[in-house]
């Protein structure tokens, strides 16, 4: 299969170039040329996400060169569980925890996907590739545990200085060897700016070979939609109807990931998008009109996005403004809205959730009874709670025990480079 921009159809790409490139060469986003049509049927007798991982990507590999590679990149990658877990309410949701990988978060899918990849194609090259991520938390920490001590790649991580939580923090400096953490005196969104600016610097292009692993790349986005194939098989083998997924949203990486999977014919119903108070996506549904804006700080700091660069991927899908909001819906959640869900659902559910993973539960608990019933709901669970002690542990009133691979990470020594939000600083970071 072919990819190409969305700004040109006539810039295409294979899935290798269009990997190691990340961005189009006009500025746009690699999407597939076409996608492909399949049935839950074309998945009998394969479960799990593994399992049903090679078929639903055997499309988009079709005559690349890790074609031969895709069945031992997908075990490589995806060697953590993806557990589904039923809530104790009536109505049919249950929980999908995305957060089992080696940094807590779902992050982690897409980078290990993306290392195993890159790893095969690099592999042999004289040059040594420079991956350069923006990171509103969690990619930043993914992309470097996934890359970490990988020989011919280097990985530059940038992250708003005081924007990330302490634990995230420590997951993006505890790396050194080939992993360079920059703490950019700036928001998110100045860093997603600087490393779009660096592709753009044909000085910088010429003395390094550049790539990104932000979910701007689309070598993380097809790793992703293998976690709806498996859970809306799951769901769909179980009940026979479609489910619906109620995911929390920033950058739109993960929810388009789910989007390409339901237009493939995988049986998704409704998609529900939650965002913290970064509105800029709910109000486009609402008015029709398309306002980017600057991020604002919130509890769930990893969506803290005021510019989603995927949504020019999935305007790329649905032009039509009302054809979109016909095919999504999205709310806007408060801090305080989240605060008192963690407390709400610890309390009543016995089930403690992070920042993040709190919006989509807020979501659920109000939409109505009729709509709750028109299940299976799906909440995607996007981070750990121990990755935000600070918020979640004075809500619950107690500790949240740490997953052994992230307490390994945080006793680790730090490593960073303080810089201004300015080219000029990351480009001699890069000299
Ligand atoms: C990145 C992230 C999100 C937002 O995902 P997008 O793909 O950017 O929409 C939500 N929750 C957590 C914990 C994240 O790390």
């Amino acid at each position: 299969m072919l990819f190409h921009s969305t700004r040109d159809p006539s810039l295409t790409a294979t899935l290798s170039e269009a990997l190691q490139r990340g961005l189009a060469p006009d500025g746009g986003l690699y999407v597939p040329a076409g996608l492909p049509a399949m049935t839950p049927a074309d998945f009998d007798g394969l479960g799990g996400i593994a399992g049903v991982a090679p078929r639903f990507l055997a499309p988009f590999f079709a005559g690349d060169p890790l074609e031969p590679e895709l069945a031992a990149i997908v075990t490589e990658a995806f060697n953590f569980p993806v557990p589904t877990v039923r809530l104790k309410t009536a109505d049919d949701v249950s929980v999908l925890e995305l957060f089992h990988g080696p940094t807590s978060a779902f992050k982690d899918f897409g980078a290990r996907f993306l290392a195993a990849c890159m790893g095969r194609l690099t592999r042999g090259s004289p040059r040594t590739l420079t991956i350069l991520v923006a990171t509103s938390g969690d990619t930043g920490g993914a992309v470097a545990a996934a890359f970490h001590g990988r020989p011919g790649i280097e990985v530059v991580v940038l992250y708003p200085r005081g924007l990330v939580s302490p634990r995230q923090e420590l997951q993006l400096t505890c790396w050194g060897g080939n992993v360079r953490s920059l703490s950019v005196d700036g928001t998110f969104d100045d860093c997603q700016r600087l490393v779009k600016a660096a592709f753009a610097d044909p000085l910088l292009a010429a003395r390094r070979e550049l790539s990104s692993a932000n979910s701007i790349n689309v070598g993380r986005l097809l790793p992703q939609a293998c976690y709806y194939v498996h859970a809306s098989l799951e769901g769909f083998r179980r009940t026979g109807r479609k489910v619906n997924f109620i995911v929390p949203s920033g950058n739109l990486g993960n929810v388009l990931a789910c989007v390409w999977a339901r237009r493939v014919g995988l049986p998704i119903g409704e998609l529900l998008l939650t965002f913290n108070a970064n509105r800029t996506v709910p109000d486009y549904l609402a008015s029709g009109e398309w306002q980017p804006r600057a991020s604002v700080a919130t509890l769930a700091s990893a969506m803290d996005v005021g510019n989603p660069s995927n949504m020019e991927r999935l305007r790329h899908l649905h032009p039509d403004w009302a054809e979109l909001a016909g095919a999504v819906s999205a709310v806007s959640v408060s801090d305080e809205q989240i605060r008192r869900r963690i407390q709400r659902d610890d309390s009543v559910l016995g089930q403690v959730w992070c920042p993040h993973t709190a919006t989509a539960a807020e979501a659920y608990a109000h939409l109505s009874p009729q709509r709750r019933a028109a299940g299976p709901w799906v909440l995607v669970a996007t981070a750990h709670p121990a990755k935000f002690p600070e918020t979640v542990e004075p809500l619950i009133g107690r500790v949240v025990p740490v997953p052994a691979a992230l307490a390994r990470l945080l006793e680790l020594p730090r490593q960073v480079t303080e810089v201004p939000a300015t080219l000029e600083a990351l480009a001699s970071v890069l000299r």
